[in-house]
C-alpha cells in the first residue's frame, strides 16, 4: 500500500535524521509544526517525559494538536492530569477509544483479558485505536527517550515509522530521567501524582504497579510478564531509509 504523505518522503527521512540530530527538542518541535501544520500531531499518556513535550510545545504554540489512547483503563490520577493539562494549557486532548467497550471486549474476548493475552488486550485498546489515529496523519510526535528500553535504543529524532506509514518525530530521545525532571521541576509542570508513590511509568491500573527499590523504571508495567512495550513504538526503518543509513556510516 503507498502512504501520500505531506512533508518529506520516506527516502529522504536518512539525510532529515543527521541533520535533526544536531536539533534541540524546540527546533524539532518548531519544524514538526511548521512542516507538517494540522497533519501533525503529539501522541501522549502524559508521563512525566510527555508532560515535557507538551509544555515545550506549549511555548511555540498556543494551539496544537494533542491526542491519547484511552484504554478506559486509566488510573483516576491520570484522568486528573488530563484536566489540569486542558485547563493549564488551554487546548482540548482528543481522546481515542477502543472500537469495543470494555464490556463488549469481556463478552467478545473472556473476563479479565489482560491477565491472560495482555499483547491481545493492547492491539484492542491501544494499538488499533492509534493506528486509526495516525491514519489521518503524516507525523505524529512522541516522547519516548532512547534509555527507556532497548527496543527504544535505536530511536532517531526524526525517522520513518514503517509500522504505522507515517514520520515519527522524537523531540527528547535523548535526555536522561534527570533532565526530563529537572525540566518539570524548573518550569513548574503538572504532572501525575502516582510519581510520586513509585510508579515511574504509568499505564493502565490492569498492568501497572509501583516499583521496588533498584527495580528498573518499567518494572511495574505489565508484572509477570516478558512485555515492556504495548506495541506502539517498535522500529521498522522503511528499506529506503535503511540502505541511505547504511551507506553514510561507511
Ligand atoms: S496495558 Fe493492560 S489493560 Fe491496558 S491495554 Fe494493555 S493489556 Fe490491556
Amino acid at each position: 500500500m503507498t502512504t501520500q504523505v505531506q512533508g518529506p518522503p520516506p527516502n529522504e527521512i536518512a539525510s532529515i535524521q543527521s541533520t535533526a540530530e544536531g536539533w534541540s527538542p524546540q527546533r524539532t518541535l518548531a519544524w514538526a509544526f511548521e512542516t507538517f501544520g494540522n497533519r501533525v500531531a503529539i501522541s501522549s499518556a502524559f508521563g512525566a517525559e510527555g508532560m515535557v513535550v507538551i509544555d515545550i510545545a506549549s511555548r511555540l504554540r498556543a494551539n496544537f494538536r494533542l491526542f491519547t489512547i484511552d484504554t478506559e483503563f486509566l488510573f483516576p490520577e491520570t484522568y486528573n492530569l488530563m484536566d489540569r493539562i486542558e485547563g493549564k494549557y488551554g487546548i482540548a486532548i482528543e481522546k481515542v477509544y477502543s472500537v469495543l467497550s470494555p464490556e463488549e471486549q469481556e463478552r467478545t474476548h473472556g473476563n479479565a483479558l489482560w491477565s491472560r493475552d495482555p499483547d491481545l488486550c493492547c492491539n484492542l485498546r491501544k494499538v488499533e485505536p492509534l493506528r486509526r489515529t495516525l491514519g489521518e496523519l503524516d507525523a505524529w510526535i512522541t516522547s519516548i527517550r532512547r534509555d527507556q528500553t532497548s527496543v527504544r535504543s535505536g530511536a532517531q529524532r526524526v525517522e520513518w515509522d514503517a509500522k504505522f506509514g507515517l514520520i515519527k518525530i522524537n523531540p527528547i530521545v535523548d535526555w536522561t530521567a534527570k533532565q526530563v525532571w529537572s525540566y518539570i521541576h524548573d518550569n513548574d509542570v503538572p504532572y501525575n501524582e502516582l510519581h510520586n508513590q513509585d510508579y515511574p511509568s504509568i499505564g493502565c491500573t490492569h498492568c501497572t504497579r509501583a516499583v521496588r527499590p533498584g527495580e528498573d523504571a518499567r518494572a511495574g508495567r505489565w508484572p509477570g510478564f516478558a512485555k515492556t512495550e504495548c506495541g506502539l513504538h517498535l522500529i521498522e526503518p522503511a528499506p529506503a531509509a535503511r540502505a541511505a543509513s547504511a551507506s553514510q556510516a561507511e
